[in-house]
């Protein structure tokens, strides 16, 4: 049933594509403005719908899905011109009298897929990119955050035909039925498990894609760092969105002499962002189903409890929780955590926390407080993963000057800013060949016996 509606779609924005009214920048621009015209309209139910499907205080939903948002098309709006003219390219000596281009070109129609951690950004930053780019897009939000899905369906759907933007709402089915179909480019961000079955489906059809997935992604504290300022920086990096965060720090490696008065400081931290009973705040994230809460939950008898551990079962909600006395083969260190709990490790020599890391898959981020060039020179310069911050957290995925992706097992691919545009566009090379001259000696020649000079 879902294949033959999905099918439909797709050959409909296939045929709007090919129509060509998507390549010019002044189309391209029109809809940008379209998409922000519409967005602020409806800024107090997007506000409203992340209350709804998560609990996001306003606070958050401004300051890490809508303004996300609006940077980004600012940024898009006000470079978009530049980004879309041809490259002139050097040619080689070989090639004389031709010329070279490097022109940016739109996939055609696109397929983003969403998660439900942070509903509105994660589904239209993407869109962005993908609009800017001349493409056409079907978007698939998460069932997870039904609120934001459906508001979704109707924002976009009062500015945009479905030829151009669809929003197809719905869970696996849904993505799987679009991933049967021959789209040009898939733009992913979710699991790593999903991102295999994604890839596995585009390899089918060589579809080219983007895999923004997770992990775990550790942070380090070294025995240097200025322990307050740290602690605040963990716990909002930790605790916003309850945890629910692709790049939060999932789990603490502290160096030993430091570890106590770390635990003490951000202890206070939470006191002070949270206050003395999160659970009752009204600005403090939930869980976002009960399964994830059950999953969460289990993990609170790993180790010990250095702080918080409280949960509330009726509004899915945990405390911002310290593990400490946490081993490697623990469930919580075993998988991505995705929640407001935080375990905490040891090291004495920063190489142990660098091997720690390097034993596993590639993390999305890695976070690093230190004041020492050589530690931040050790780890940066020996640890692969997607990016990250030194003496801070999250930070890095809010500025459209850095590109925000994955590396190995945490996905492939990047977006933001340019790189939003370039992940969109294909770059087709041109060469053009001058008809004033020719070199015989190119050509072989029958008469020397097809020896080349
Ligand atoms: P998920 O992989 O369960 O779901 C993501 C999307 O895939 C949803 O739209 C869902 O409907 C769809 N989906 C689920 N199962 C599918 C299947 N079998 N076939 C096809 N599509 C399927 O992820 P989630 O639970 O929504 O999000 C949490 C995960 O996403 C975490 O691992 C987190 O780290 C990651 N994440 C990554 C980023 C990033 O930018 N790298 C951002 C946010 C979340």
């Amino acid at each position: 049933m879902y294949n033959d509606t999905m099918a439909n779609l797709i050959q409909k924005q296939k045929h709007f594509y090919r129509s060509g009214a998507t390549r010019t920048y002044e189309y391209r621009l029109r809809q940008l403005k379209r998409l922000k015209g519409t967005l602020v309209a409806h800024e107090k139910q997007i506000i409203d719908a992340l209350k709804r499907d998560l609990n996001k205080s306003e606070f958050e939903a401004y300051s890490t899905e809508i303004g996300i948002v609006y940077e980004e098309l600012k940024f898009t709006i006000k470079h978009l011109k530049s980004w879309m003219v041809p490259k002139k390219a050097k040619t080689a000596l070989t090639h004389i009298g031709s010329k070279g281009r490097i022109i940016p070109e739109p996939y055609g129609t696109t397929l983003i897929i969403a998660p439900w951690n942070y509903p509105f950004q994660l589904a239209v930053s993407p869109l962005i990119g993908a609009l800017a780019a001349g493409n056409t897009v079907v978007m698939k939000p998460s069932e997870l955050t039904p609120v934001m899905s459906s508001l979704l369906a109707d924002i976009l759907g009062s500015v945009f035909d479905e030829e151009y933007v669809a929003v197809a709402q719905g869970g696996p089915e849904v993505s799987q039925a679009l991933l049967s179909q021959p789209v040009d480019y898939i733009f992913f961000t979710g699991s790593v498990n999903v991102g295999r079955i994604v890839m596995e489906s585009a390899a089918k059809q060589l579809i080219p894609l983007t895999l923004e997935l997770g992990g775990k992604s550790p942070c380090i504290v070294h025995a240097d760092a200025p322990l307050k300022l740290t602690a605040q920086r963990i716990v909002f990096g930790k605790f916003t969105n309850a945890g629910q965060t692709c790049i939060a720090p999932d789990y603490l490696l502290v160096h030993r002499s430091v570890k106590e008065e770390l635990i003490a400081c951000i202890k206070e931290a939470i006191q002070e962002f949270y206050g003395s009973d999160p659970i009752s705040n009204p600005s403090y994230g939930h869980i976002v189903s009960d399964k994830h809460f059950k999953r969460l939950a289990s993990f609170l008898d790993n180790g010990t409890v250095a702080c918080g551990g409280q949960t509330a079962p009726e509004i899915l909600a945990i405390e911002p929780t310290l593990l400490d006395q946490v081993t490697w083969d623990m469930p919580v260190m075993q998988e991505e955590i995705f929640g407001p709990i935080l375990p905490v490790l040891e090291y004495d020599r920063i190489q142990e926390a660098v091997d720690m890391i390097n034993d596993r898959p590639k993390p999305l981020a890695l976070y690093l407080f230190t004041r020492e060039p050589e530690i931040e020179d050790t780890v940066v310069g020996s640890v692969s993963y997607g990016g990250g911050c030194i003496n801070d957290t999250l930070m890095h995925i809010a500025t459209p000057y850095l590109p925000f992706g994955g590396v190995g097992e945490s996905g492939m691919g990047a977006y933001h800013g340019q790189g939003s545009f370039d992940t969109f566009t294909h770059y087709k090379s041109v060469l053009k060949q001058t008809q004033l001259f020719d070199f015989k000696f190119r050509y072989p020649s029958s008469k020397n016996g097809l020896k080349y000079l």
